[in-house]
């Protein structure tokens, strides 16, 4: 193959001959120039396209560090394996630009999610980091904050978003019956359905049903929740 005309391919890198200044006897003298070939670039950009929109809906905060880091590795083995190549800045300046505007897309749909919901979250499960319950173990505690960001600050009953004077921290198994702190025995449920959890007063059940609006299945969970209390189903 003349290299100094074409082109030619070989592991993702393309090699030309470029006339750079004539040798002393007024021969042409020449260089060779290497570039991401069409298909490794082609390659590269499907896949970095692909992680950049998965960025739009991590299902938590765990699973955004991994795709930005999935991401990261992704670019710095390219640039480590291209880096090689003398014309690879351009390159990849090529495929860059392609690829943010599918990361700022990837974005701007992170964006349209409630923003203000989002902030508010964080800052309840700041203020139950910085505020434990004085009276209880370490590890109850830190449940109670596992909890909270697993159930997204919603309530396990209702599935309503919590205010942070609402956030009961409940033993599915009472104490008094042995029940302990670990997380599969605690669980976060707002205070009214808290309370019908334990109410045993005809009048007081009556009352907070009534607040509650409870669906069968949500009304389901509550007595799967009063059964771990020994306590007799609601019956509607
Ligand atoms: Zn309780």
């Amino acid at each position: 193959m003349n290299l100094k005309r074409h082109y030619s391919e070989f592991l993702g890198f393309k090699l030309k001959a470029k006339q750079k200044g004539k040798k002393p006897n007024g021969e042409a003298k020449y260089v060779v120039t290497s570039h991401i070939s069409d298909k490794a670039s082609k390659r590269i950009l499907t896949r970095a396209n692909q992680t950049a929109k998965n960025m739009a809906h991590p299902k938590n905060d765990m699973m955004t560090y991994q795709i930005i880091g999935a991401y990261n590795a992704f670019v710095m083995g390219v640039h480590q394996y291209y880096g090689l190549a003398t014309e690879v800045n351009k390159d990849f300046h090529r495929i860059s630009f392609h690829v943010n505007r599918t990361l700022k897309a990837s974005l701007k749909a992170r964006l349209k999610r409630p923003q203000g919901q989002q902030l508010k979250c964080r800052e309840i499960l700041l203020y139950l980091m910085r505020n434990p319950v004085l009276n209880r173990s370490i590890e109850y505690n830190d449940n109670r904050i596992s909890h909270y960001s697993g159930q997204l600050g919603k309530c396990a009953v209702t599935g309503r978003l919590m205010e942070v004077h609402e956030i009961h921290c409940h033993h599915k198994k009472p104490a008094a019956s042995g029940g302990d702190d670990s997380y599969e025995n605690l669980t976060l449920i707002c205070a009214d359905v808290h309370r019908l959890v334990h109410a045993t007063k005809p009048e007081t059940l009556q009352t907070l049903l009534a607040n509650l609006h409870l669906t069968p299945y949500q009304l389901g969970r509550v007595n799967h929740l009063r059964q771990l209390c020994e306590l007799a189903p609601i019956e509607c």
